[in-house]
């Protein structure tokens, strides 16, 4: 085995990290955590440390780690057949299999999944999608996206042009000019405290009615959304809103694409968030939970409505021409069919919703009366933490306080891994769906010291 010095060596001189600051990191001012193995909710890393990974990785591994039956689903199917494409109507036991599992599981309207490799290429795939259908049916001004500030949908051109947060845009000459943004279902950061959930859900649908006005509805093709809010802050909607904007939507002829990256396959404690929120979308991206990260693999599943125009589309056109030679790779559908095996025979998806309760519940009755705590907020596996400097206006921090960051080393001291979310002062959680009350317990302990310890109590 290397020695950790020639590791981290290689590592500054060959190795280009996503998201991350470079000056930092190869001046070693940034963490250079190597991550050897994984078992249950726990990680170990090469200097010994075992942590509680209360994100899952990239909230991922629904499953938590070292499942080896998934391992052996992906060894085998590497034996047997480690590749062959699926352009011009191939396939192989495994991708077809998963396919109609998905479609089993996703929503009525449902129709057909298109593989990817992750969530951020699913988005591409589904935009194309749209743009397609729309030509097909004879709309080609009807092209531009509405997505939301603070959404995340992934950092490729059109994807991080989806993304409503400020980090993905800069320097990047983004948002191309299809996409527009429309206002974040942000409760706690209403524009006007007075209001009502309800008030503040019809505040969002005029906001979002008088964009369309704006731009015309002739021009406007779609409208994405993570049904709750993930990356942008781990914030769960207003009451009723899902219900309020497809109704604005239908009016206007925009399709809905549901992001469920995140809470696809039981995060929030329903297979889907389109069930838990009574939503009808016409497309729905998957990705992580889809295979707990045991291999890159992701989807988009279309809906009837658009299905029948992309077949019709073939016929006047001839083949779709968008593939990738990844698509449907039969080890990443393996690891796929294995794990939602296995989220079925664990009761995963019941466990998200029980224990996701509990946990929330646990860290907002441990410190939701803080000074300095803002908002304990969440739903199924996710919660969030949100730091003010005051309460009573929920004034921000100064950025320069860092205080995200702070909260999540003081907690990584205590051998928990939470996420300092990009915008704002948010400690995000969204552990494993298999996480026990007393691995919850540890986590609430672990947040409530590192409190402590950031605001010298
Ligand atoms: N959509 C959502 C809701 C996500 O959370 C993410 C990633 O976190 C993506 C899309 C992009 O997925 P990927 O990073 O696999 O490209």
């Amino acid at each position: 085995m290397l020695k950790n010095d020639q590791l981290d060596q290689w590592d500054r001189e060959a190795f280009f990290h996503p998201s991350t600051h470079l000056a930092q990191h190869a001046r070693g001012e940034s963490p250079n955590r190597i991550v050897t193995g994984g078992n249950g909710v726990y990680i170990e890393d090469r200097d010994g440390n075992r942590l509680l990974d209360a994100f899952a990785g990239l909230y991922c591994v629904n499953v938590g780690y070292g499942r080896t039956e998934i391992a052996d689903a992906i060894a085998e199917q590497a034996r047997e057949l480690a590749y062959y494409h699926a352009y011009v109507g191939h396939g192989t036991e495994a991708s077809i299999t998963l396919a109609k599992m998905i479609v089993d599981r996703a929503p009525e309207n449902m129709s057909k999944v298109y593989f990817g490799l992750g969530g951020s290429d699913a988005n591409e795939t589904n935009v194309k999608l749209i743009w397609y259908y729309n030509n097909i049916l004879g709309r080609p001004e009807k092209k531009k996206i509405i997505s939301r500030w603070r959404g995340y949908h992934g950092s490729g051109l059109m994807t991080g042009s989806l993304t409503g947060l400020e980090l993905f845009h800069k320097k990047f000459d983004l948002p191309l000019a299809q996409v527009v943004h429309t206002e974040a279902p942000y409760y706690y950061r209403r524009p006007d405290l007075a209001m009502s959930e309800e008030q503040f859900t019809a505040h969002c649908v005029a906001e979002l009615e008088a964009l369309i006005e704006r731009e015309g509805a002739d021009t406007i093709a779609a409208f994405i959304g993570e049904p709750v809010l993930g990356t942008g802050g781990i914030v769960p909607p207003p009451a009723g809103y899902w219900a309020a904007i497809q109704k604005v939507l239908r009016k206007h002829d925009i399709l809905l694409v549901a992001d469920e990256v995140v809470t696809g396959f039981g995060r929030l404690g329903s297979m889907f968030g389109s069930i838990h929120y009574d939503m009808e979308p016409d497309l729905i991206t998957i990705a992580k939970g889809l295979t707990s990260a045991y291999a890159p693999l992701s989807g988009s599943i279309v809906g009837k409505k658009m299905w029948e125009v992309l077949e019709r589309g073939t016929d006047e056109y001839g083949p779709i021409g968008h593939g990738w030679t990844y698509s449907a790779h039969p080890i990443g559908a393996a690891a796929g069919i294995a794990n939602l095996e296995l989220v079925d025979k664990l009761g995963l998806v019941k466990n998200a919703g029980e224990t996701g309760a509990y946990f929330v519940n646990a860290m907002r009755d441990a410190i939701g009366a803080h000074a300095h705590v803002g908002e304990v907020r969440g739903e199924g596996m996710l919660c969030a933490v949100e730091f003010v400097k005051e309460r009573e206006n929920r004034q921000f921090f100064d950025a320069s306080e860092k205080i995200g960051p702070q909260m999540a080393a003081a907690l990584l001291e205590q051998g928990v891994i939470g996420r300092a979310m990009p915008q704002g002062d948010i400690l995000g959680f969204a552990p494993p769906l298999c996480l026990t009350r007393e691995e919850a317990d540890r986590i609430v302990d672990a947040t409530a010291k590192a409190v402590k310890t950031v605001f010298k109590d």
